[in-house]
């Protein structure tokens, strides 16, 4: 089946427009990463492109995002190579209700057993599976997932201890959402280090024509939400930079300098402002067009 080409990011190139996704691309994305651990608690178990991130607590784990449909078996193998087991998994947290980052929730919720929690707006296309969404209509499925819990903007999620919070960064779906946490381990002094992590959901606007970022009857305030969410984004500290997409943030290299001994590789936040800024920019691109098209 040919997906569409979602809200890419590639060596910090914009994909400039919706196309067709090709097994092959699929597959890319789907390709296996040896699970590591990031920082402190944070781990990622995730596939190349399909970003997922499991953080350990003494209560159990909370994963972010399920990845593709086919991430799912992924993911669970990794966390079995890390030494955990599926019914480990307590909590399941998403980044946005798109196909390639909540189709495998709930395959993942099947096998763990896990409270599914997600920001109220994002809930509704969680469990249309996809359907219905304001741009792409029900073009692009996932399996459905039931959500236990509601999350509302600046809402928090704890787990023995770890606290994340919700940040509402709306625009690329109702209730895309960036998770922060702050982690800990000890440094080579045995100094305990602290660092703010940011899970930056999406602020791309992927395909134009069906986003229609003025006049849009399905999504009124689609403008003023990617406004909000720059703004929230440009304000939020970052430490250790990840996102959705693994090309969003550099997860390759930085994985590989990790490897090599670094272990704040994954410390970027010039990398974060610069990815805000640039998504920012593009976003402002596209609904200058949309206004002039929009204009009788
Ligand atoms: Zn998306």
């Amino acid at each position: 089946m040919r997906q569409p080409f979602l809200a890419l990011v590639l060596g910090g190139l914009f994909a400039l427009s919706a196309s067709a996704q090709t097994a092959d691309e699929r597959a890319s994305w789907n390709a296996p990463v040896e699970p590591f651990r990031i920082f402190g608690p944070l781990y990622y178990v995730g596939a190349k492109e399909v970003s997922s991130f499991a953080i350990k607590t003494p209560g159990g784990l909370v994963v972010i995002d399920g990845g593709l449909p086919e991430t799912a078996a992924r993911i669970e193998a990794s966390l079995q190579k890390l030494g955990w087991k599926i019914t480990d998994v307590k909590i399941l947290l998403n980044s946005h209700s798109h196909f390639d980052h909540a189709g495998g929730l709930a395959e993942l919720k099947k096998k763990s057993g896990a409270r599914m929690m997600a920001d109220e707006r994002d809930a509704v296309q969680l469990e249309s599976g996809g359907k219905g969404d304001f741009a792409w209509g029900d073009d692009n499925p996932f399996p459905a997932v039931k959500v236990d819990r509601r999350l509302k903007d600046g809402e928090t999620v704890t787990l023995a201890g770890v606290t994340l919070t919700a940040h509402r960064t709306a625009g690329h779906t109702k209730g895309c959402t960036t998770w922060t946490a702050t982690f800990e381990e000890k440094n080579d002094k045995g100094d305990t280090e602290r660092l703010r992590a940011v899970f930056y959901c999406s602020t791309s606007v992927p395909d134009p024509k069906n986003y229609r970022l003025a006049g849009n009857p399905r999504y009124p305030e689609i403008a003023a939400d990617y406004e909000r969410s720059f703004k929230i984004l440009r304000d939020l500290p970052c430490d250790l930079y990840l996102g959705a997409h693994g090309s969003m943030f550099g997860l390759e290299e930085k994985a590989a300098r990790l490897r090599a001994g670094d272990r704040r590789a994954f410390v970027d936040p010039a990398g974060f402002r610069s990815f805000v800024e640039k998504s920012e920019k593009r976003f402002h691109e596209l609904l200058a067009e949309a206004r002039a098209a929009a204009k009788p």
